[in-house]
């Protein structure tokens, strides 16, 4: 049985019809720039999420930027977040000149530990920026509280998250600013790049509308130093037709992530996901840890299940940061579960079949010798 990871293919098949003619309306109106498929988007976008303004993008990197950008963040200031993450959390801080300062994650959720944040905040710090990995959110409340004590801004990185929620709110309508991203393979994925950033104050939300179009106040007219991010209308008008679906789509996820769960949870050998009891996650991936991640990966590969890692090496250790000083040891949360951790195909088309199938051959490589110091060190029970 040949499984495929994320069955982008698939779901173009199920919604050939509405799609071709979404993108072939755009072709011959030719509005290829901001057309009004983006603004019947944003309004699909602040329907779904409830945030109060939704604006869409050129991709997850850049709605980063927009929202740094809108806060103000300039070189020299601070802004913590996690380590174990997609390059683009932190090289977006660092590009803007500012110094992304790590903490190390919870080791159930993944996500930033909240406990850790205060001992890192310094006159420099401007924000917070928590990652709702593999589709769940931070614990915000703790987080909140604290940005509020220190009066610092909250920019959720929701690359992973669209339509996840926290205590009911979704995790767009969360935080100063949200972000997410488009890119194909994330939950709700267009056929290219694209991202949106979420927020609920009028003030910034104009702003980032204006820093998306080269910070223009009028056509020729620039108030700040902005950027080129639209969104294309096409990519827009394949959103139109996927958001419709997208309710379903995420029921269907959830659905594939209890069933894995059933399936693999009285292996000895695997950590499964955790989702704390006020979050509900997206499923951007289904990601279990294993003490011997290259043999199980190998194994896997010979009967033909792709499985990937997210990610394999922290971004403290990080070539590319080097700079900042930190060593092996700083985060040690991190290191483990980036040296364990393992995604298997996740998408909402995965059959019973294919969850059996996959499970069967993860848990037959309980028998695999496991080499020396491989282990884990950690046991969440
Ligand atoms: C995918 C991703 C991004 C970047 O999104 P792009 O649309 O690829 O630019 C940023 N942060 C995280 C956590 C991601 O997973």
């Amino acid at each position: 049985m040949k499984i495929d990871f994320a069955n982008l293919q698939y779901q173009y098949q199920l919604y050939k019809t509405e799609i071709d003619e979404a993108i072939s309306a755009v072709l011959n109106k030719s509005n290829y720039i901001m057309g009004e498929e983006v603004a019947t988007l944003e309004n699909s976008l602040q329907e779904f999420t409830k945030a109060k303004y939704a604006i869409t993008c050129s991709n997850g990197t850049d709605a980063l930027l927009l929202a740094m950008m809108a806060l103000d963040i300039k070189p020299g200031d601070e802004i913590i977040t996690t380590p174990f993450t997609f390059i683009a959390t932190a090289e977006t801080i660092a590009f803007l000149g500012a110094t992304p300062v790590f903490v190390d994650i919870d080791e159930k959720t993944y996500n930033i530990d909240p406990s850790l944040i205060e001992e890192k905040i310094t006159d420099k710090t401007k924000a917070i920026m928590p990652v709702s990995l593999y589709g769940q959110p931070s614990d915000m409340d703790a987080i909140a509280s604290i940005a509020d004590k220190h009066n610092l801004k909250v920019i959720i990185d929701g690359a992973q998250s669209f339509g996840s929620t926290f205590n009911g709110l979704t995790d767009s309508n969360l935080g100063d600013i949200s972000t997410t991203s488009f890119f194909p393979a994330k939950p709700l994925g267009c056929f290219g790049d694209g991202g949106a950033v979420f927020t609920n104050n009028e003030e910034l939300a104009l702003k980032m509308k204006s820093l998306r179009v080269h910070g223009q106040s009028k056509r020729y007219h620039h108030k700040y130093i902005g950027m080129g991010g639209r969104l294309d209308t096409l990519q827009a008008a394949v959103l139109n037709v996927k958001i419709k679906h997208y309710p379903k789509d995420l029921s269907l996820r959830q659905e594939v992530a209890s069933k894995y769960t059933k399936a693999l949870e009285n292996k000895t050998n695997l950590i499964l996901p955790f989702v704390a009891p006020s979050a509900t996650s997206a499923w951007a991936q289904y990601s279990v840890r294993v003490k011997n991640r290259d043999e199980v990966q190998a194994k896997l590969k010979e009967q033909e299940i792709p499985t990937a890692v997210h990610y394999p090496m922290p971004l403290h250790l990080q070539e590319c940061f080097e700079y900042l000083g930190y060593k092996k040891g700083d985060f040690p949360v991190s290191e483990i579960v980036s040296g364990e951790i393992m995604s298997l195909p996740m998408n909402p088309y995965i059959t019973n079949e294919e969850i059996d199938y996959i499970s069967k051959n993860v848990i037959s490589t309980d028998n695999i010798k496991l080499k020396k110091g491989k282990r884990c060190q950690m046991k969440i029970k």
